[in-house]
């Protein structure tokens, strides 16, 4: 399949079943043009998955569409942002139309499962590598921050973690005991769109869980110049994830933020209605900086040394 048949075959369809108002043209053209409401801003991210590097060789084609976009999605969701489009820049080492088609219905689901329409892209040839921008939308300044935490306020997470971390070790045993609920944490993560746009103007600050808890919450901190104190036998965790796979492992995309005490009513009123991503309250911010984990037997420890995954760490 040649570069324009594939896109004409492919990614047109796509483009035309998540189409969205909003988006005035979208693939075909040297552009695509989007057009925002008044008083709203608009909020985007890219991100790059490359293979065996952000997800493993010969990975299954249908779970890498859904999870490319989800986790460029999960950064929409921290910020708060609604959802409008996103672009593709695909590079293939060959266009194998059985491993396009089966990716593009993985990418499909996540586009009509999120609310974003395909805008359009690009597509090379060479080793495996995907670049998915993701566009949102949010009301004038009310997007949510990472600098925003203050002493008092409650640390809390949108649900269980450490299932994606927890999966990489049964990737090659998919049938062991108890294996499956993990993998789905690796293959089919969630970004939290509907908490996120909850959360503007009530969190502090916020940001999705990629790389850990503790390198995620310390992005908090450093923005925000302040510490926190994390209760571990509250961090709720997936049946089979440690916590160390909750603080230390990544690929969650659940949500951390902080939320002015004042707020807790609130936040158990959200997660009593809430149908997925439960939220729930694992620790406080304090003065200072650095982060403090309290055992379950009441012990203290101060957590130092780099936490999380560096590309560029040696
Ligand atoms: P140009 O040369 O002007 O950059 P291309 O020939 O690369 O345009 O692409 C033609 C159209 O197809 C453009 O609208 C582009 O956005 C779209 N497109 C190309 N590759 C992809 C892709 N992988 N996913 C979605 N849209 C794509
Ligand atoms: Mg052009």
């Amino acid at each position: 399949m040649g570069e324009f048949e594939l896109i004409a075959t492919l990614f047109q369809p796509l483009a035309d079943t998540t189409r969205r108002p909003e988006l005035l043209l979208g693939l075909g053209d040297d552009c695509a043009i989007q057009r925002l409401p008044p008083g709203q801003d608009l909020v985007f991210s890219v991100d790059t998955l490359v293979e065996g590097v952000h997800f493993p060789a010969e990975y299954d084609p249908e779970h890498l569409g859904w999870r490319a976009l989800a986790v460029a999605t999960s950064d929409l969701a921290a910020m708060g942002a609604a959802p409008v489009c996103f672009t593709l820049a695909l590079t293939l080492p060959d266009a194998d139309p059985d491993w396009l088609e089966r990716f593009v219905a993985g990418l499909r689901k996540a586009a009509l499962s999120f609310g974003l329409a395909l805008a359009g892209g690009d597509t090379t040839r060479g080793p495996l590598v995907l670049s998915l921008q993701v566009h949102g939308q949010a009301p004038a300044g009310q997007a949510l921050r990472r600098h925003g935490a203050r002493p008092g306020d409650l640390v809390c997470v949108s649900g269980p973690l450490g299932g994606a971390a927890a999966a990489l070790d049964c990737l090659a045993t998919p049938d062991a005991p108890g294996a499956a609920r993990l993998l789905a944490c690796y293959h089919w993560p969630q970004p939290r769109l509907t908490l996120g746009q909850w959360l503007r103007g009530r969190a502090s600050s916020c940001i999705d869980i990629s790389d850990g808890l503790r390198a995620d919450l310390g992005h908090i901190l450093a923005a925000s110049g302040v510490g926190a104190r994390l209760r571990m036998a509250d961090i709720p965790l997936v049946p089979g994830a440690t916590l160390r796979h909750a603080l230390e492992g990544g690929d969650d995309y659940e949500l951390c933020f902080t939320l002015p005490p004042g707020l807790h009513s609130q936040l158990i009123g959200y997660a009593a209605r809430a149908e997925s991503s439960v939220p729930v309250v694992v620790g406080e911010v304090t003065v200072g900086s650095g982060l403090t984990v309290i055992a379950p037997d009441g012990q203290e420890q101060q957590l130092d040394g780099p936490p999380g995954y560096d590309h560029f760490r040696p």
